[in-house]
């Protein structure tokens, strides 16, 4: 089976106290386990130096959570990719609900973003999802697909190879409501089927992780089902314990 992908998305939340804690215990459970997942650690982008320069393990990757859309230039209070490549960076999460949401970031925009990292060859963690009333209206898949024919209308053969989707139900995030596993299946299964026929990357080489409340309790849904390549967490991540009790239930059964 593939490595199973676990992103930690810590949005804004975290301080200098709460990182060191994680840098110390997450230096000592790496010596003493063997780690199987591979884990993106997002945190606030003023963190990452600190935790890049302390942490070094194979499968251990930084992320960052969000990108200027300009390379350079007079955009007062924005980082660009090179910056993000310059400390350590190689994935970064675009088109969050709440960049679409309270940043009004539109496909087009979201899609941009996506072909400038590819350009500068970081990975994209491309987030997508409906909102309730569009569930309720049994609108996901097409939500879904508006949302990754922005990236199709690139016209970029390769563009989707070297990158990771995010399914992440709106109505799920930060709700404690996670979406049943049949829904996430359903519509991991839409996704790589649609990319694969819309473009030149084959349906297995296609990584969908599901995000939306997953915690320690609801996590063994998610391990082992066909479509599920990973997880994002967002709150689950901001505990340590809960953290590494969820790294360590999937290096059980993903190996
Ligand atoms: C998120 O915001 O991407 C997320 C998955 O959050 P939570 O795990 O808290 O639902």
């Amino acid at each position: 089976m593939k490595k199973f992908i676990i992103t930690a998305n810590w949005k804004l939340h975290g301080n200098n106290v709460l990182v060191c804690h994680f840098i110390n215990k997450l230096k000592s459970y790496f010596d003493t386990n063997q780690i199987f997942s591979k884990i993106i650690f997002a945190p606030p982008v003023i963190y990452i130096n600190n935790i890049k320069n302390q942490i070094q393990h194979n499968n251990f990757f930084i992320g960052a959570q969000n990108v200027d859309i300009h390379f350079s230039g007079a955009f007062t209070g924005e980082i660009s990719i090179d910056m993000l490549k310059d400390i350590g960076v190689t994935y970064i999460i675009i088109g969050h609900s709440e960049r679409r949401i309270f940043h009004h970031e539109n496909n087009e925009y979201i899609a941009k973003k996506f072909q400038m990292i590819k350009s500068k060859n970081l990975i994209p963690i491309l987030c997508v999802g409906e909102n309730l009333q569009e569930k309720n209206l049994k609108q996901s898949e097409l939500i879904c697909r508006n949302q990754i024919d922005a990236i199709l209308q690139l016209q970029e053969e390769d563009i989707f190879q070297n990158s990771i989707i995010a399914y992440e139900p709106i109505w799920a995030i930060g709700t404690g409501q996670t979406a049943d596993i049949k829904h996430v299946n359903r519509i991991h299964k839409f996704i790589k089927c649609y990319i694969a026929d819309n473009s030149n990357i084959k349906l297995k080489d296609i990584i969908i992780q599901y995000g939306g409340s997953v915690n320690f309790n609801n996590i063994q849904n998610f391990i082992n089902s066909e479509h599920i390549n990973g997880v994002l967490l967002g709150t689950a991540s901001l505990s340590f314990e809960t953290f590494i009790n969820i790294i360590h239930n999937i290096d059980q059964y993903c190996y």
